[in-house]
């Protein structure tokens, strides 16, 4: 079996769908595992309460697609995922209406326990709090969006099992990983500990700009399968134009053996190259991390890597005249980093962790991911 399977898939009317998604899944091994009566936990993209076309969650059409297709061999087919904010009814009810889950057919999650589990295979997060629904799942499939991210620079599978920690914890784990690397790193732990079985992207609409929830729609027309998240992700950067090197979550999978650095090396079922997007609007992590191969070691090549990586990241950066002054983003700040001057976010610069939290969850994508002017200067 190919490392990644891709097929067309124009747009999400149930007629293209359906066969697409059947396409897809006799490519990358099928259903035949299934048995009756197995609960199928789907981890769907749910990251906030947002209309499926604003292209920030996973879209209904292909959940329900899947659904139907594990009812049809008897499993219970269940829809979740923990966004930032509270893990309750009240809150994820809102979400399931606004994205259109709860017309798929599925059983939406209201189980919102959460549980202390060790992870014994991790490198960084040995013991997480997760969600409980998907530990009493007897498989799991990742189904997430392709968006640009402004700090893992992209979300797609690595990134999704991120909702398998309680949105109310988020902050928390932030502030435990505030260097990207880490975070990626904490990323890639739960990837290997949750080890889905299947791996789908829709990359029907995909987000680009000022993702994961306030970016533009932007058609790329196909979905993706796989059994490992990091060789998906390795040709999902290719599709948006992002350069590898730049997502953190790929580079903590090469650290591991996880993945090809090189897409040659990927075995790729599918006319990929039809949908490679040449104008796709991404957020690129320019920092640190890619000038640490070029610094020798001892104390200066740290103290200069760690001068490079302050000086080349990425910022939160307000937009004034798009700021409404409704305060999330200083509720969200983990680090406290965010005060309120004449109604607007100041962002504390030496206080700020850059985890994004603040553009993620802004609702009128006031906050937005600035490079500074010298990391786009040695971009060109
Ligand atoms: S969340 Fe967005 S709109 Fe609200 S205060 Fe912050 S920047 Fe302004
Ligand atoms: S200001 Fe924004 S990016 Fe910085 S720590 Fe707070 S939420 Fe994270």
């Amino acid at each position: 079996m190919a490392d990644v399977v891709l097929v067309p898939c124009a747009n999400y009317d149930p007629a293209h769908v359906r066969p697409a998604l059947e396409a897809l899944l006799a490519r990358v091994g099928g259903l035949d595992w299934i048995r009756p009566g197995m609960r199928i936990g789907i981890k769907a993209n749910l990251v906030a309460a947002m209309s499926p076309d604003s292209a920030a969650t996973t879209h209904p059409a292909l959940i329900s697609a899947l659904v139907e297709l594990l009812q049809a061999r008897g499993a219970v087919a269940v829809v979740g995922d923990s966004p930032g904010g509270l893990y309750n009814a009240a809150f994820l009810n809102r979400v399931y209406a606004a994205s259109g889950m709860d017309t798929t057919g599925g059983v939406l999650n209201r189980d919102f326990s959460t549980r202390d589990t060790a992870l014994p295979e991790a490198v960084v997060c040995k013991h997480a709090t997760v969600t409980g629904w998907l530990l009493d799942c007897d498989a799991i499939i990742n189904f997430c969006k392709l968006k640009s991210h402004g700090m893992m620079g992209l979300s797609a599978a690595a990134k999704n099992l991120f909702g398998s920690i309680p949105g109310t914890m988020k902050p928390e784990y932030h502030f435990r990983y505030p260097d990207p690397m880490d975070f990626a790193r904490m990323l890639v732990d739960l990837d290997e500990f949750w080890k889905p079985q299947l791996h789908l992207v829709d990359a029907v609409v995909a987000m680009e700009g000022n993702g994961p929830t306030a970016g533009t729609p932007k058609q790329i027309g196909c979905l993706l399968a796989g059994e490992n998240p990091h060789r998906i992700d390795l040709l999902c950067a290719k599709l948006i134009g992002l350069d590898p090197g730049t997502v953190p979550t790929l580079r903590a999978a090469w650290e591991r053996g996880l993945c090809p650095e090189q897409l040659s090396e990927l075995e790729i079922d599918g006319p990929w190259e039809r949908f490679v997007s040449r104008d796709f609007v991404t957020i690129t992590q320019r920092n640190g991390l890619q000038f640490q191969n070029l610094l020798g070691g001892g104390v200066r090549g740290a103290l200069f890597s760690r001068f490079l990586s302050r000086s080349l990241a990425a910022r939160p950066s307000v937009e004034k005249t798009a700021c409404v002054g409704c305060r999330k983003c200083e509720r969200i700040c983990p680090a406290k980093a965010i005060t309120m001057r004449r109604g607007k976010p100041v962002v504390e610069r030496k206080t700020c962790i850059r985890c994004f939290c603040c553009q993620e969850f802004c609702p009128k994508g006031a906050m937005q991911v600035r490079r500074p002017p010298l990391a786009k200067l040695l971009e060109r």
